[in-house]
């Protein structure tokens, strides 16, 4: 079972947002996701479940009710100094390293940035450190780097981010 989340909801949408840009964090999230489901849904052999939106405590909770959960997934975007040129995959536990590399091997394969990092979350959101599963928090890019956030006004990005995410997840699980 896969549990996958976007990052926020929609009255706190997180700092990952690019007003100039009219990139909303939460917005963009939802989207990706989005194709990250139909990415498994094309895919029968997996089953699924997305995080109910709501605030972070109101996920882990219902994150620890599911059964059977082989990884959980959140996606969000990053925001830093506006310079910031890199996306990362980050993790708690050895399983999850092993799944956010797969994760980025595939973001380095089809999104148009260099740099991909994987890392143990310094401060870990609850999302990582209270929840039962193997967990990963997916950061694409940069929403306050201009150059990063535009790609998100490309129509097919969701689309690719998405791709990209699925098939990390997929060898994770395929591999484990
Ligand atoms: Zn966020």
């Amino acid at each position: 079972m896969i549990l996958i989340s976007a990052g926020h909801y929609p009255r706190k949408p997180g700092g990952g947002c690019n007003p100039a840009l009219d990139i909303n964090e939460h917005r963009e999230c939802v989207g990706i996701v989005d194709c990250i489901e139909a990415e498994i849904k094309r895919d029968s052999r997996f089953d699924y479940k997305r995080v109910p939106i709501g605030t972070l405590s109101s996920k882990v909770k219902w994150i620890n009710q599911q059964q059977d959960v082989d990884i959980s997934v959140e996606v969000h975007l990053n925001a830093f100094n506006g310079e910031a040129d890199y996306g990362c995959s980050l993790y708690l536990s050895e399983k999850g390293k092993r799944a956010a590399g797969f994760i980025n091997e595939y973001m380095q394969r089809y999104l148009p940035f260099r740099k991909f990092h994987k890392m143990p979350m310094e401060r870990p959101l609850a999302f990582l450190k209270d929840t039962r599963p193997v967990s990963v928090i997916v950061e694409p890019l940069f929403a306050d780097n201009g150059t990063m956030a535009r790609y998100l006004l490309h129509p097919r990005s969701h689309d690719i981010i998405g791709r990209a995410i699925y098939l990390g997840i997929k060898k994770y699980l395929l591999l484990t």
